[in-house]
């Protein structure tokens, strides 16, 4: 498939035509949010006979049975997490790259892991030629990743039966987990607050639909 890595007068205009709907409609509220989407040219992802979709709020097909995730979604998922400059965040499931682009956009320090090869190696080679340079992992990450541990902000992009205790253990004292919880159908979007060593404190948001977290500690 041709995919291009050209962002034209058109696309631009798409790309802010999407941000006014998340901010207007969808009520998404960060501005710096906002600013990383309105940045990042989410038409790289597709094919250049698909570029059209790019900018509508819908998740779309990126092979390997997986989705780049809605809009909407990237933005409701990263708005919860409140990201700093230098703030090193875990994210579980690149799919795509597009959100870990997002990431890395408001200051991150991105740990990206992929259990799926193709998608992993795609990513890199796409990140790779926009610019973006998170480090990269191919494995489980309902485990998460133990030798960087630990981590200011962990994100998962795929729906979870429950939350690993493993990975809240990689949690920093103060950071946040967001993470989708519940059966295939649809998740309620949890966040989860490190307050000390042994206490966190869970709030459960809006149902969402993921594509599953296949692994050790989890589907
Ligand atoms: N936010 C991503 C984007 O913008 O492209 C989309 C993520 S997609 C909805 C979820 C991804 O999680 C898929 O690529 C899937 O292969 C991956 N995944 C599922 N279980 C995983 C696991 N245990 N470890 C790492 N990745 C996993």
């Amino acid at each position: 498939m041709a995919y291009k890595f050209v962002d034209n007068y058109r696309e631009k205009g798409a790309r802010k035509k999407l941000v006014t709907l998340l901010a207007d409609e969808r009520k998404i509220e960060d501005k710096d949010v906002l600013a990383a989407i309105g940045k990042v040219p989410r038409h790289f992802f597709f094919p250049e006979t698909f570029w059209v979709q790019a900018y509508k709020d819908i998740a779309f097909p990126i092979g390997e049975g997986q989705t780049i995730s809605q809009p909407y979604t990237v933005a409701y998922q990263t708005q919860l997490l409140h990201i700093k400059k230098g703030d090193k965040v875990l994210e579980i499931g690149t799919g795509s790259g597009y959100q870990t682009c997002i990431l890395l956009e408001l200051g991150g320090t991105v740990y990206t892991i992929e259990r799926q090869e193709k998608l992993y190696e795609r990513a890199k080679l796409f990140l790779g030629k926009m610019g973006y340079k998170p480090m990269f992992f191919l494995g489980d990450g309902s485990k998460g990743i133990a030798e960087h541990a630990p981590y200011d902000k962990i994100l998962v992009t795929a729906g979870a039966p429950f939350v690993p205790e493993t990975l809240l253990k990689q949690l920093k004292i103060g950071g946040i987990c967001v993470i989708p919880v519940g059966d295939e159908q649809s998740q309620k979007m949890i966040t989860i607050f490190r307050v000390n060593e042994t206490d966190y404190e869970r709030i459960e948001l809006d149902t969402f639909r993921f594509v599953p977290l296949v692994g050790d500690q989890a589907w």
